[in-house]
């Protein structure tokens, strides 16, 4: 045993009978803290910066916010990413067009807008095309109908 065990919370010895460690370090039992708070650390504790934090303080302190909603995202939650940026499932949508976007799928982030790989080229999206595509049909119904007529 190592008797000058030194505390990674105050850095003097600890000289008493109880001692805890937490993650790689040892610590005095009062020192166990949360640095924010100041409360005892009993079940769990999130160490940071070689500093405890009550589970609460933590995720405060140190959430990662979605880059849609810019609400904590919490350390359960899936999550998209797009470089740097972390994004809600429910949020890793274009914000041009609003499109639900998939794990793999191409998308830009611009000025903190996350756009899809399409709005390259569909800065417009095109209704038009969308009609076209209907007219055609309708056109080759018509076309049948006075095929039928002519027979
Ligand atoms: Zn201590
Ligand atoms: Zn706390
Ligand atoms: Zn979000
Ligand atoms: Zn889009």
């Amino acid at each position: 045993m190592d008797q000058r065990a030194v505390c990674a919370g105050c850095h003097r010895l600890i000289t008493d009978r109880f001692l805890l460690r937490v993650t790689d370090g040892l610590w005095h039992e009062e020192c166990v803290r949360c640095a924010a708070c100041g409360d005892a650390l009993r079940n769990s504790c999130f160490l940071r910066d070689r500093k405890l934090y009550c589970k609460r303080d933590y995720a405060d302190l140190f959430a990662v916010c979605c880059g849609g909603c810019a609400e904590a995202i919490s350390p359960a939650e899936l999550v998209m990413r797009a470089g740097a940026a972390v994004f809600h499932l429910r949020c890793f949508t274009c914000s041009v067009c609003s499109c639900r976007l998939q794990t793999g799928d191409r998308c830009v982030l611009r000025e903190g807008q996350l756009l899809c790989a399409r709005e390259d080229y569909h800065q417009c999206k095109s209704v038009d095309e969308e009609e076209e595509e209907e007219e055609e049909e309708g056109e080759e119904e018509e076309e049948e109908k006075k095929r039928r007529r002519n027979l």
